[in-house]
């Protein structure tokens, strides 16, 4: 017989602390069609419902504009949502992510920093169209658009699409090596607050920032250790331990970095498309850590016990 779905219920399957057997309820860092995601906020929320997660975030880039439909979708799946995002922001000239997990909804500072991030990303795209052009992409920003449907800001993976579709290159992989990816001339990042700056929107509207993938931008152990630092002074208290696939031993070491600072861990798969490595839920094993577990976070950690759907206290603000 199947067991009504109770708070108790749900408690009972959120693991209390990372254990290789558990690993795969929670997943905190997903995209959905409000960025550059495939599947619609519903469709993600099924996805992730039919693969057994409990708890899941929506984190699209630099906008919550999904997570009105995703909670609705997740009531009806019986899962706990999570209303987040992923901020672009700028340190020492490098692009870093800052995923926010925002349990109360859209409020406070927040609403008026993702209008300033969505025009930065509007002034971007067209700051990265003018430099396409001058390197052989003609209409480069109508062409994007038309990638992209719909007419959410545009991201760089519109433009690889672009330059794809036009065939100026043979694959997305080599959109971003020569053009998009960090250092090159369509990696524009001026538009981007910094970091500090989009901690504190999160900070202060009631959410928890977690430095996304930290493995992922290329630094060396101290230079990345002095990232953490700036951004723990700015008010960031997790760190993604986990995002999609990582080499185990620079799992480790991170877990120690992390230690070191009395950081919360965060892990999440970083979904983008059906098909692609990453799947909901799907991602390296978590090692064992003294680190606790984001969700026990203060924050956070009424989510544990929350009904399905669950938005937190506030009805969720829409933006505009
Ligand atoms: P944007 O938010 O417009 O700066 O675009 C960043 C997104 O582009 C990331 O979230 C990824 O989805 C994608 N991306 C960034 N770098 C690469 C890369 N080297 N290869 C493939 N996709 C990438
Ligand atoms: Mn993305
Ligand atoms: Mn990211
Ligand atoms: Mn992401």
């Amino acid at each position: 017989m199947l067991m009504p779905l109770l708070p108790n219920a749900l408690a009972s399957v959120l693991p209390t602390a990372f254990d290789a057997d558990q690993r795969y309820s929670v997943d905190l860092h997903m995209h959905s069609t409000a960025s550059d995601g495939a599947l619609s906020p519903t469709d993600l929320v099924t996805l992730c419902a039919g693969r057994g997660l409990t708890h899941m975030a929506l984190t699209d880039h630099d906008t919550m504009e999904g997570v009105e439909e995703a909670s609705r979708a997740a009531q009806q799946a019986g899962l706990c949502l999570v209303p987040g995002c992923e901020l672009s922001t700028r340190w020492q000239g490098i692009n870093i992510h800052v995923v926010a997990l925002m349990p109360g909804g859209l409020q406070g500072p927040m609403i008026e920093g993702l209008e300033q991030q969505r025009e930065a990303r509007i002034k971007r795209a067209e700051v990265i169209a003018e430099r396409l052009e001058k390197m052989g992409l003609p209409n480069a920003l109508e062409k994007a658009r038309a990638q992209a449907g719909g007419d959410r800001p545009l991201g760089r993976p519109d433009f690889a699409r672009a330059l794809v579709a036009e065939g100026v290159v043979a694959d997305w992989a080599g959109a971003f090596k020569r053009y998009l990816g960090s250092g090159k001339k369509g990696d524009v990042k001026a538009h981007w607050p910094e970091i500090s700056e989009a901690v504190g929107w999160v900070v202060a509207s009631g959410g928890v920032a977690v430095l996304a993938h930290p493995l992922r931008y290329g630094l060396t152990r101290r230079k990345r250790g002095l990232l953490m630092d700036t951004f723990m002074e700015a008010g960031g208290q997790g760190v993604e331990l986990v995002s999609g696939q990582q080499n185990p031993d620079a799992t480790r070491d991170l877990a120690r970095q992390l230690v070191e600072r009395e950081l919360y861990a965060s892990l999440g798969s970083d979904f983008h498309f059906p098909g692609s490595h990453a799947a909901p839920g799907s991602m390296s094993p978590v090692p064992r850590t003294a680190a606790p577990p984001i969700w026990q976070h203060p924050r956070l950690a009424h989510l544990r016990d929350a009904p399905s759907g669950m938005l937190g206290a506030k009805p969720l603000n829409k933006l505009s």
